[in-house]
């Protein structure tokens, strides 16, 4: 039996991971559950599991909590909440499905003590993934990307050496704009940009996947992860969401690795590994789907994208930067304060602009704080604006 901790219990990637372990309650177990803020959803959860850890973000939400749950529990808060349940000795696995530089805590926390991490979180493999690999190297613990693009990559990889890989080919879904002329994406609202046509998602990675500024973000993300250089990773879109990633070896093959669009499966890879198990899943009919469709992305129209592999050449620090950016810039269009086309004059404008200071990556604490220091630059461009 597997003890398993949920960071983000009530996000998309929460609730696929819970949904999967409800299904195979003979070998996980949930110990650990934390939200935000649906405090409510939360204690729904936590009084079907039973958990006996939970932490939520304020103090008064886990005062709330303790009175109004049916079970003796520990409740914590804030990040101190955070770092004491990801240090737990008794815990196997962390599933890291915050959103948000934030997960960087419970992230650093289970590496350094261990555990396996089923990471989702692209936020903290952007800004310091090369110190988190350090941290489970030192510790023995695994890191294991629930990116569904990512967990295909590291499938693809567990059986071909390095200097046989070509390429790392990416696919995008697309988002729901890449039909969509570039002349009306003034006019795109939040409400049009969060309906991504494949995967159900939070509004930021939804905003993030309609201006391929998400795509953009996992190209770095494998770029760090894997270890692989950035002239050697391209993108392709690929609407049908089926073909997750493609390895080009240097004899001409091509691998490709096929699933269902069903973040269940990456979950369920990361839970498990190096065993798979079977799953209850609709599959694939291979005569229905007839062909398999592959376009090149328009950077003109997606320029968040060129914009990734700006930061990824500059390296350091400014992959980070691009990330943090992108958090005050894609809330600001969701709260109607820039249009759609302006995400990237804002997150250029930054990458451009702001002065990155001398600073110790390997303390969290720093990087957090430097990250705060984008935002509010950011912050700044768009109220002068
Ligand atoms: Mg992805």
């Amino acid at each position: 039996m597997k003890n398993v901790v949920i960071f983000g219990a009530t996000g998309s990637i929460g609730k696929s991971t819970i949904e999967y372990i409800k299904n195979n309650s003979d070998r996980f177990k949930i110990v650990g559950l934390t939200a935000k803020s649906k405090i409510k959803e939360l204690q729904k959860l936590s009084e079907t599991f039973k958990v006996p850890y939970i932490v939520v973000e304020k103090k008064e939400d886990a005062k709330d909590l303790k009175t109004s749950l049916s079970y003796q529990a520990q409740i914590l808060w804030g990040d101190d909440g955070l770092k004491e349940l990801a240090s737990l000795e008794q815990i196997d696995i962390a599933v890291i499905g915050i959103s948000g530089i934030k997960a960087l805590i419970p992230t650093y926390y289970a590496l350094k003590t261990g555990k396996r991490v089923a990471i989702a979180n692209k936020e903290c493999i952007i800004s310091v993934g090369s110190f988190l690999k350090e941290v489970a190297k030192k510790s023995g613990a695994d890191l294991l990307p629930v990116d569904s693009e990512h967990s295909a990559f590291f499938q693809l990889l567990q059986k071909e050496k390095k200097e046989y890989i070509e390429k790392l080919i990416l696919t995008a879904s697309g988002g729901p704009f890449y039909k969509t002329p570039l002349r009306e994406f003034p006019k795109i609202t939040p409400e049009e940009a969060i309906s991504h046509p494949t995967w159900k998602m939070g509004k930021k990675i939804s905003v993030d996947s309609a201006t391929l500024m998400n795509k953009g973000f996992e190209v770095l993300e494998a770029m760090i992860l894997f270890d692989f250089p950035l002239e050697k990773i391209e993108v392709v879109i690929h609407p049908q969401s089926l073909v997750h990633g493609i390895i080009k070896l240097l004899d001409g093959c091509y691998l490709m690795h096929v699933s269902p669009p069903d973040m269940k499966i990456p979950i369920a890879y990361a839970l498990n590994y190096p065993e798979r198990a079977e799953m209850q899943i609709k599959n694939i009919d291979l005569i229905q789907m007839k062909k398999l469709i592959f376009k090149k992305p328009s950077l003109k129209k997606f320029p968040c994208l060129k914009l990734a592999y700006k930061a990824g050449k500059l390296g350091g620090a400014y992959p980070l930067v691009l990330e943090a950016a992108d958090e005050v810039v894609v809330s600001a269009f969701l709260d109607r304060k820039i249009s759609f086309d302006k995400i990237p004059y804002f997150l250029e404008k930054t990458l451009n602009e702001f002065k990155i200071p001398s600073i110790n990556f390997k303390n969290i604490y720093e990087t957090l704080g430097l990250h705060q220091r984008v935002c509010e630059f950011t912050e700044n461009l768009i109220k002068k604006s």
